[in-house]
């Protein structure tokens, strides 16, 4: 099932049009698309048992964050040991934690205004929660997933590096530095959910090219080892970290401009057109 955030609406993507929720389910599940994850199994259910037919026809520039509000953003740092390497640094077992504040989530095709500074991107896998983690094994965890989409981890690496210790979460969190979409897809449509393919695409050139398979700590490590610290919440979101050939490995070191065009792109999810636009 590919679930989507059409204009602020709740809707089931399928054949190409856009299912309205609310109106479908006689108003039995809300329009607001954050709200589903807090009824993630019985809303899953009421959906397998539904004709998927009869949708409208929608515009793409129209969609927003599948998850435009959850409660908490874990993002992961150097869990590809290729991305670790291009930046002279060691990939632990050990996740390195920080966040991306909720004020810079932005649709897949939202503008993004250039902050100033080194603006570099990051294609991850967005891992969305279903259901209340706390302390659950790797054995377990794909079944508090609900499901995964596309994001761009983007960074301004002077405010990142910038102070005494490197400051993750600041540097990452200008607005529209976490583009989200173009929906989210069950884990059951993948053909192999621990193996999907990746790749950042500047002005039509191949910056990164990746497979989550290649991840220091996979989908079901993070989850397990961030619920053993904290609970997971309904909607909540893990960006999983970014595959090798960001901007600053480059040599020299390339950043995004004004005008420029990112494509990100993962296998069986879609892609995301994010512009780079002048002014803050
Ligand atoms: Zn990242």
């Amino acid at each position: 099932m590919r679930l989507a955030n059409l204009s602020g609406r709740l809707v089931i993507v399928s054949g190409g049009k856009a299912i309205d929720v609310e109106s479908r389910s006689d108003g039995a599940f809300s329009s607001d698309p954050q709200a589903v994850y807090e009824r993630w199994d019985e809303f899953r259910a009421w959906a397998q048992g539904i004709e998927l037919e009869g949708g409208s026809d929608f515009d793409t520039h129209d969609l927003g964050a599948p998850t435009p509000a959850p409660r908490q953003v874990f993002a992961i740092g150097l869990n590809y040991q290729d991305h670790a390497s291009e930046v002279g640094l060691v990939a632990s077992k050990i996740p390195v934690v920080f966040t991306k504040f909720a004020s810079s989530i932005a649709g897949p095709h939202a503008d993004v205004p250039h902050p100033g500074g080194d603006l570099d991107w990051e294609v991850e896998l967005v891992v969305v929660i279903g259901k209340q983690a706390r302390d659950v094994s790797t054995e377990d965890a794909w079944d508090y997933v609900a499901g995964l989409t596309v994001g761009q981890d983007l960074s301004e690496r002077i405010t990142q590096h910038e102070g005494a210790t490197p400051q993750f979460s600041l540097g990452k969190s200008f607005p529209a530095f976490s583009p989200m979409g173009p929906w989210l897809v069950t884990p059951d449509e993948f053909a192999d959910r621990d193996d999907i393919a990746l790749e950042t695409v500047v002005n039509g050139d191949t910056r990164q090219k990746g497979r989550t398979s290649d991840m220091v700590a996979s989908v079901i490590m993070l989850v397990s080892a961030l619920s053993k610290v904290l609970p997971l919440l309904p909607g909540d979101i893990i960006f999983t970290g970014t595959p090798s050939g960001v901007g600053l490995a480059m040599k020299p070191p390339q950043y995004l401009s004004v005008g420029d065009e990112l494509v990100t792109r993962i296998e069986g999810i879609g892609e995301m057109r994010n512009r780079i636009v002048a002014g803050r």
